[in-house]
């Protein structure tokens, strides 16, 4: 059988060579009766079978994974997501039949939104469906992956990588799927491999047995050659040692080969995200994402929820410098109640600092748990989405009267450094005119100002490229005015952790360098060869 090679794109760093498993999900019916009233009360029992079964698994988990099936919760604590079900019910339609009518309307419309990030989350419907179809058929869906495998499937949900070991290798090549997923989000977290948009798996007669998944090209070839398969496992062993030797330097400190100490700093999205991890792998915090802390269904978070979390950070950062960002609402990351919907283009829309200046209410909770946070650490606060100096001025003067207003009850505070992140191109190109203690390049957001190719639609990712000139002459420019000023400067986007573009952004002069906890080891290791 000749090999089949298949171009998608990346979205999840690595490569791997395992045996093929297909996945379908395989329903068995229960026995329907023909008394509406029974099969809307069996549909009901299933629903909540399904919320209940998610709820006690969100308690065995934390973080990202946990804020995916608090989705799933969500959507199925929402009456709506049934009603038309019910409606066909009471027409005589089976719960099976019925539920599966309504949900596959639903996921049509997330599959056909015009945002990647609504498409992305097709997968997490397709999970409800089916984890609903399996309550009322009384029959575990969740397909069973094997260890070490490569799953090839249209798509895949977040309980059927869930439900997978990804300690002993695996990969994952999809027909469909996006690198925004929840599941590519996972996947990178894991460090299991990903290529997504392969197009049809179709075979002529059987299914392959074997593939090699390369996560860095987005390639996939199932059915190698025996000369394929053995160059591939030369690549893999080369890259697995690296790796390794680059994992038992991760504690030390990053400098280039010719001896340019380098700041690496972690980007979080929720204190969980530290849990097991030494503090020597990093020189501090240098991105904290609070939009987890909104993203709940309990409604926005209090003061004192705010600041215990804050203090959690910092109490694990021993000393070392926490950035922590305001919330960084709207564009891709809407939150309920407080974002704005239907806004024509929202990543142009009142997002980031302009949402905050516009709900002073819930910006000034916000900064006075940052200011009690203060006292226990080296505190940072940075402000997103800033393009004029007076968004800045009219924080800080916020900031001062929660501050002064703390200190006038007795409440233990401090007043944390205020700073910018240079995400869009006129603070770039303006970042002088910032009265800001620090900068922090959001390269995503820059990237996709920059090259005007939003950063969540697939069709033009070749554009959304950080390493083109013209974004790396912004970086350039921001490193120039920091030094100018004698402010610090770091970059906490995503392509602080694209080790191809390591040495491109040293050569701007940045010396700090902000990314996930997976992908500390990976960067040291490029920053060690830049200079060689
Ligand atoms: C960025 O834009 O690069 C950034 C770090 O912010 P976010 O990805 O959260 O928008
Ligand atoms: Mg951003």
């Amino acid at each position: 059988m000749a090999e089949i090679h298949l171009i998608g794109r990346a979205a999840s760093p690595g490569l791997a060579i395992g045996p093929v498993t297909m996945l379908t999900a395989a329903v068995v019916r229960r026995a329907a009766s023909d008394d509406p009233a029974q099969e809307a009360a069996a549909l009901r029992a299933a629903i909540e079978g399904a919320r209940a079964e998610i709820a006690e698994q969100i308690k065995t988990i934390q973080g990202e994974v946990a804020d995916i099936l608090e989705f799933q919760v969500a959507m199925l604590e929402d009456d709506a997501l049934a009603d038309a079900a019910y409606e066909v019910i009471s027409e005589g339609i089976t719960a099976h039949h019925a539920w599966r009518l309504a949900l596959d309307v639903e996921i049509a419309g997330y599959r056909a939104a015009e945002d990647e990030y609504f498409r992305a989350r097709a997968a997490d419907i397709v999970d409800i469906r089916d984890r609903v179809l399996a309550h009322l058929s009384g029959v575990d869906t969740v397909a069973r992956i094997t260890g070490g495998s490569i799953v090839a499937a249209d798509d895949i949900t977040p309980s059927a990588f869930l439900a997978a070991d990804w300690s002993h290798g695996g990969a994952i090549a999809l027909a469909g799927g996006s690198p925004s997923s929840h599941v590519a989000m996972l996947a990178r977290a894991r460090g299991a491999p990903m290529v997504v948009g392969l197009g049809p798996l179709s075979w002529n007669g059987q299914p392959p047995a074997l593939a090699l998944v390369d996560g860095d090209a987005g390639s996939v070839i199932f059915d190698p050659e025996p000369e394929t398969r053995r160059l591939f496992e030369q690549r893999m062993a080369a890259a697995n040692a690296a790796l390794a030797a680059a994992e038992s330097a991760r504690l030390a400190p990053a400098y280039t080969a010719d001896g340019r100490r380098i700041a690496v700093l972690l980007n979080i999205a929720a204190p969980e995200d530290l849990a097991g991890l030494d503090p020597a792998i990093c020189d501090g915090i240098g991105l904290v994402r609070t939009e987890f802390l909104f993203e709940t269904s309990l409604g926005l978070p209090d003061e004192d929820t705010q600041y215990a979390v804050y203090r959690r950070i910092l109490d694990w950062a021993q000393g070392r410098p926490v950035t922590i960002r305001t919330l960084d609402a709207g564009g891709d990351k809407p939150i309920k109640g407080l974002t704005i919907d239907g806004e024509s283009n929202p990543f142009l829309g009142l997002r980031g600092i302009r949402l905050s200046l516009a709900r002073p209410e819930v910006f000034r909770v916000q900064l006075r748990a940052l200011s009690r946070a203060a006292v226990h650490g080296v505190l940072k606060v940075m402000l997103p989405m800033i393009a004029v100096p007076g968004e800045f001025d009219r924080a800080g003067v916020m900031l001062d009267a929660e501050f002064a207003a703390l200190r006038a009850e007795g409440t233990a505070c401090a007043r944390p450094p205020l700073g910018i992140m240079i995400e869009v191109p006129a603070a770039a190109l303006c970042a002088e005119d910032f009265d800001a203690a620090f900068y922090s390049i959001g390269s995503n957001d820059l990237t996709q100002y920059t090259m005007a190719a939003a950063r969540d639609i697939g069709s033009v990712a070749d554009l959304n490229d950080a390493g083109h000139p013209a974004v790396l002459t912004l970086i350039a420019r921001t490193v120039e005015a920091a030094r100018k000023l004698d402010v610090e400067v770091s970059l906490c986007g995503d392509a602080a952790a694209d080790t191809r573009l390591t040495k491109a952004l040293l050569a701007t002069g940045l010396t700090s360098l902000s990314v996930a906890p997976v992908a500390v080891a990976r960067l040291k290791a490029a920053i060690a060869k830049v200079g060689s």
